[in-house]
């Protein structure tokens, strides 16, 4: 077991979480499996591990970007570097969206779907859509008490703030360089702080996939499996083509190696449904496993776990076909724009935090008329999906990231290679 990596660990535990969680689902309540497993010990290393997680999070991207910005020491080099990040993540979700929409339309996965069955396993949601108003999500991205923003796990803000600050330690030049020498060593301790929380993940990964399957219905899977695997099948064409394609094509770096490497941060994402949860383990790869300079990745990727969700918009293409499948309604090439620019937008208002994409769905399906009320229906496997789709989220990320150093000459393909 010693020999055994971190990684092996975390996927062994991965498993094990699964099956024990699917075993006590079918245990009956006593007090054994509620108060002593699930509302006891699972609890405890479960949430103790991700209360962990989010409470590097913030500190986290504020130390790293203000350092990423600091040490960038050339303004036009920052601002390309940030136009080409939020292009990058701009049109990989569109492109996540209309191939949703396709395999959707190809694959009717609502059609021929037995409503009276799905019907009966129906989780109750409010029915308000979400609006999300552009300039309002603007306005969040400044916020205007920056403690305000720490507090509330306002990450745009954070962000936002850190980038002034790391810009201003540019500009005033030699006199600020003690600033930036701090928040070098502050980056390098978080870094460590977050391989110390990481020895735990085989525990809290076994706990918290234990704890999803104990409190998921199995049952609720089989009258909707087929969009289950619609999604599941748009996800991974998302990962296998559009995303190894642009590794390879674009920055011609073997895609075997970036799947092998991003196991660990798969694992993470698959036990938490957080992208914000996983960006403590991808910031620490990215430069250790990847290659990527810190000055890239500690400023591309909390901004993709903030504003880059294109598992969340594959999620949501689907659904809107699903649902307009179930309901016979027929929607107009009109409606498919209007899918595609909600959806974009959608996936920079979602937060990197389980669940948040369905309510993001709101929107996208208010922006065509299609029934809110669809939602309960596919409400009920939702947790399975955001496994996996913020395990996409991320990956789109890490990609972005790998493209954009390999583009400023920032990758160590050494250390990728090997
Ligand atoms: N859980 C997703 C993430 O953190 C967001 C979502 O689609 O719900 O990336």
């Amino acid at each position: 077991m010693k020999k055994l990596s971190l990684t092996s660990k975390t996927l062994i535990a991965l498993l094990l979480g699964t099956a024990f969680g699917i075993i006590l689902s079918n245990m009956p309540t006593n007090w054994f499996t509620q108060t002593l497993l699930l509302n006891g010990l699972l609890k405890l290393f479960g949430t103790g591990f991700l209360n962990a997680i989010k409470l590097i999070v913030v500190p986290l991207v504020f130390v790293s970007i203000v350092y990423a910005t600091a040490s960038l020491d050339d303004l036009k080099k920052i601002g390309r570097i940030g136009s080409r990040t939020f292009i990058f993540y701009t049109l990989t979700t569109a492109l996540a969206i209309i191939l949703a929409l396709f395999i959707g339309g190809i694959l009717q996965p609502g059609s021929g779907v037995d409503l009276a069955l799905l019907q009966a396993n129906e989780v109750t949601v409010s029915t308000t859509s979400t609006q999300v108003n552009f300039i309002d999500t603007l306005l969040n991205m400044i916020p205007t008490n920056i403690f305000s923003a720490f507090t509330e796990g306002n990450i745009l803000g954070v962000i936002f703030f850190a980038i002034l600050l790391g810009l201003s330690i540019t500009m005033v030049g030699e006199k600020a360089k003690p600033l930036l020498t701090l928040f070098e060593a502050a980056n390098e301790v978080f870094l460590k702080l977050v391989q110390i929380i990481m020895k735990f993940a085989p525990y809290g990964v076994f706990a918290l996939l234990a704890t999803t399957f104990a409190n998921f219905g199995l049952s609720a899977l089989m009258p909707l499996i087929k969009y289950v695997l619609t999604v599941l099948l748009g996800l991974a064409l998302q990962l296998f083509v559009v995303y190894m394609g642009m590794l390879f094509f674009i920055g011609k770096l073997r895609p075997s190696v970036f799947l092998k490497k991003f196991m660990p941060i798969f694992n993470i994402c698959l036990s938490t449904a957080s992208s914000s949860a996983a960006l403590p383990m991808s910031l620490e790869h990215s430069e250790k496993s990847f290659g990527v300079s810190r000055k890239i990745s500690a400023f591309t990727l909390p901004l993709g776990a903030t504003i880059n969700m294109d598992g969340t918009a594959i999620m949501q293409g689907i659904s809107v076909m699903f649902i307009a499948q179930i309901y016979g309604i027929q929607l107009g090439f009109s409606d498919y724009i209007m899918v595609i620019l909600s959806a974009v937008l959608a996936s920079i208002g979602t937060a990197g935090v389980p669940g948040v994409g369905m309510i993001m769905l709101t929107m996208v399906l208010a922006s065509v008329n299609l029934p809110i009320e669809g939602i309960a229906l596919i409400m009920g496997v939702d947790r399975i999906i955001d496994m996996f789709r913020t395990a996409i989220n991320v990956a789109g990320d890490n990609v972005c990231t790998l493209l954009i150093a390999k583009g400023e000459k920032e990758l160590d393909e050494n250390i990728y290679n090997n």
